[in-house]
């Protein structure tokens, strides 16, 4: 790949950005996705030969008090940069991947060469997950209303809003090790909270919870630990307070 060097350095540079001053890096890569709403992260392996950090729509400290302006610096430029840095890897070296999509590989980690599958699934399935949770946060969408649509599915399976966000803090309390939890739609309408281990990804084919995700939360310790330290619990009781419901309703209707 000629431009595999090139595309290396633009990274490099992306990154030193994203340190300088989170506004320059928005104002940069708002351009790239402008138009693209649709889809939560870049849907093709770019030409040029990499994938990259999404745009944050906010400034790392816009979700305080509830997420820590250092967590989101680290989270965001650090641990989302590496899937997206080590998933770009393993593209290179893996001609028959270049072109697909991201959704596509990480629905067909099995389709995948053996040599890089394990890589694909936990870089893969890192950078969809984190591009999706930087979209279903936002410092004003706290009080916003849910859809019709996805109320009336949350009151058929749950009655009301704070015996669902008690069930789902119970399955993310009761997840072992680093994962995430997940709100699922199946080809029904009707939603489920599950879990999954590492940066697994209820699209995945070889994910034991299938449904398409339209909320997640990282449990990641790294997603709370300089906050809250080992309790999980407080994070989990913070972050509803900036769900963006309006996007959530979105993702549930998008299917
Ligand atoms: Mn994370």
């Amino acid at each position: 790949m000629k431009n595999s060097e090139n595309s290396r350095r633009s990274f490099i540079k992306k990154g030193a950005l994203t340190i300088a001053g989170v506004g320059l890096f928005n104002q940069i890569d708002m351009k790239a996705y402008a138009g693209n709403d649709e889809v939560i992260v870049p849907e093709t392996f770019p030409a040029d030969g990499a994938f990259s950090l999404p745009a944050l729509d906010y400034d790392y400290a816009a979700l305080e008090p509830y997420i820590d302006t250092m967590t989101m610096q680290i989270h965001y430029s650090k641990h989302h940069q590496t899937y997206v840095t080590k998933l770009n890897e393993a593209i290179e070296k893996t001609p028959e991947l270049q072109g697909k999509s991201l959704k596509d590989l990480i629905m067909n980690i099995n389709a995948a060469p053996e040599s890089v599958r394990t890589a694909i699934r936990n870089h893969g399935g890192g950078h969809y997950n984190h591009s999706m949770f930087w979209k279903m946060m936002n410092p004003k969408a706290a009080d916003s209303i849910t859809s019709d649509d996805l109320r009336k599915a949350l009151m058929a399976k749950w009655n009301d809003m704070e015996t669902f966000k008690s069930e789902f803090n119970k399955s993310a309390t009761g997840l072992f090790g680093s994962g995430w939890t997940w709100l699922i739609k199946d080809t029904a309408g009707a939603l489920s909270i599950v879990n999954t281990a590492n940066q697994d990804n209820p699209l995945m084919d070889i994910s034991s919870q299938k449904g398409k995700p339209i909320l997640g939360i990282d449990v990641w310790e790294h997603a709370y630990y300089l906050k809250h330290q080992n309790k999980r619990a407080d994070y989990l009781a913070a972050i509803w307070n900036v769900i963006d419901w309006n996007q959530v309703s979105k993702w549930y209707s998008e299917m």
